[in-house]
């Protein structure tokens, strides 16, 4: 099979800005080679190998060699693999995707390329700016700014975007912006046209300079934006304050670090971005496979013997009913089994099987679990499906209920060795706003991986926020302070206490 290339826009920053097509390239490729401006958030809709091909930095962006990146994409499509070429924006808008689209037509290796949100538009949108304002604009211009503009061959037209009926958006222009208000100044254009500069745009590190033309450089010098960032010019930005919603985001800014899981990490990040914070994914602890399969089975192969299942987390749910679909079985049969659920997230992996749930406590604890099931589980015969660690307080519970309890460990939960180092990287800086504790065994793990560093950020610029009070004062006992603690014993609950405390 011959290989092929998917040259993918991804978007200007947020990793929702992805279009579907580009999603479904990203689910089957066996190579991603993506650029500095890519969110690697992005990586998560992949499970290849993911190569960063240039990176961001100085004044302007320095890439790898082109011609290096062509060979490689060529190479890797020659063996036989899917490539997906991960372009920030669109491929196509000063991107040099239709180089590389060139390069592989010249090589005959297939290729199609999917466009994506372009910088310009995003960052437009994501400011509150319409580019194309009907009282304000007929025309929008894209233009490189990384000419110099004060060299005569410059292929730029100062003249022509001086007399334009429209807005113009620069890309690449921040470190020639003094050049670029003087040429259009010099010009014709007015000095007191509206403009801003707008930095990460799409990001919850995005920062909007507004000023005059005339005013910009100095504006934007004082607030020191770096690159990328995109020069935007024309009277549809003095209507700015009319139509801006992103950066007023609850967590608009706030760098949140995730402890989940990493395959669990999913929903936390998603909400994170939805509120505006940015999510730092380091998880503690790590899930695995049941270590004993036999043991399972011999389970399920008399499921219809109990007369309740019992589910205390996502993964319980996963690893049993996963299993019993594998050996052939579904749910018919739990058609006479009554089902537990320790609190919503776990109901809701139920209802991914067509399960609905019996009993959820009102407070998501194992005690609240516990004292729900006690009038009805006496004389019963009960499954937990459960982790190889955890508390033991619903056995001693429902034994003392009267309920002829078996459990069945369906996966393992282990500590991991360290914290990603970028991460960690992050968190000694003071880079992490939050930290969210979403267990006990988390929480105790998270303050055995901290170095002395990270952890004197502690309380000072990262806050802890505990997912209940369980989980808070095991915190506590190891050594976290924590700051707040979710009155909703769930991730929504974690952000909605960070929300409050701001
Ligand atoms: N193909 C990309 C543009 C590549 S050129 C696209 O369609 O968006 C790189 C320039 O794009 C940067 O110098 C900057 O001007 C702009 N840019 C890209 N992402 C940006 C972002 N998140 N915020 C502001 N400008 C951005």
């Amino acid at each position: 099979m011959p290989g092929r290339v998917f040259l993918v826009g991804a978007g200007p920053g947020d990793p929702g800005l992805l279009t579907l097509r580009g999603k479904a390239c990203l689910e089957q490729a066996d190579l991603v080679l993506y650029d500095g401006l890519v969110n690697p958030l992005l990586l998560r809709h992949s499970h290849a190998k993911a190569q960063r091909t240039c990176r961001v930095g100085g004044p302007g962006e320095r890439h790898l060699d082109q011609s290096e990146i062509n060979r490689e994409l060529i190479a890797a499509a020659k063996s036989g693999l899917t490539v997906v070429r991960l372009k920030g924006g669109d491929p196509f808008i000063f991107g040099r995707g239709s180089e590389e689209a060139a390069a592989l037509a010249a090589e005959g290796i297939p290729f199609e390329v999917v466009p994506g949100i372009t910088a310009a538009t995003g960052a437009a949108v994501y400011a509150g700016i319409s580019l194309t304002h009907r009282d304000h604009a007929s025309a929008v211009a894209f233009i490189t700014g990384h000419e110099d503009p004060t060299k005569p061959e410059s292929a730029i037209d100062y003249e022509a975007l001086a007399r334009f009926p429209g807005t113009l958006v620069f890309y690449m222009g921040l470190h020639r912006l003094p050049q670029i208000a003087e040429r259009l100044i010099a010009a014709g254009k007015p000095p007191s046209t509206p403009a801003a500069v707008v930095n990460r745009a799409t990001t919850p590190r995005q920062r909007t300079v507004t000023a005059t033309l005339s005013d910009l450089p100095d504006a934007v010098a004082a607030a020191k934006l770096s690159p990328p960032s995109l020069v935007i010019i024309g009277e549809c930005v003095s209507v700015r304050g009319q139509a801006q919603w992103f950066e007023d985001r609850p967590l608009f800014g706030q760098v949140i670090g995730i402890t989940r899981p990493e395959e669990q990490a999913d929903s936390a990040i998603d909400r994170a971005v939805a509120l505006g914070a940015l999510p730092v994914v380091i998880p503690t602890i790590a899930i695995g496979p049941a270590p004993d399969l036999v043991a399972v089975d011999a389970v399920l192969d008399r499921l219809d013997q109990f007369e309740w299942l019992i589910f205390t987390s996502v993964n319980g749910v996963r690893g049993l009913l996963t299993r019993l679909w594998e050996r052939g079985g579904d749910v018919r049969r739990l058609a006479h089994t009554k089902l537990a659920a320790i609190g919503p997230s776990t109901a809701a992996a139920l209802v991914e099987f067509s399960l609905r749930c019996d009993v959820v406590p009102d407070e998501y604890r194992a005690e609240a679990l516990a004292e729900r099931l006690a009038p009805l589980v006496k004389d019963q015969r009960v499954l937990w499906a459960r982790a190889d660690r955890g508390r033991d307080v619903l056995p001693q519970c429902l034994a003392a209920a009267g309920a002829q309890l078996e459990q069945i460990v369906v996966y393992t939960n282990r500590d991991v060795a360290a914290l990603p180092a970028t991460e960690l990287a992050m968190l000694e800086r003071g880079e992490v706003d939050w930290i969210g504790l979403s267990s006990p065994s988390i929480a105790r793990n998270l303050s055995t991986l901290l170095s002395p560093v990270a952890r004197q950020q502690l309380g000072v610029r990262t806050r802890l926020c505990a997912i209940s009070p369980v989980t808070a004062a095991a915190a506590e006992e190891a050594g976290l302070p924590i700051a707040v603690t979710a009155k909703d014993y769930t991730w929504n609950g974690m952000f909605a206490a960070m929300i409050n405390s701001r």
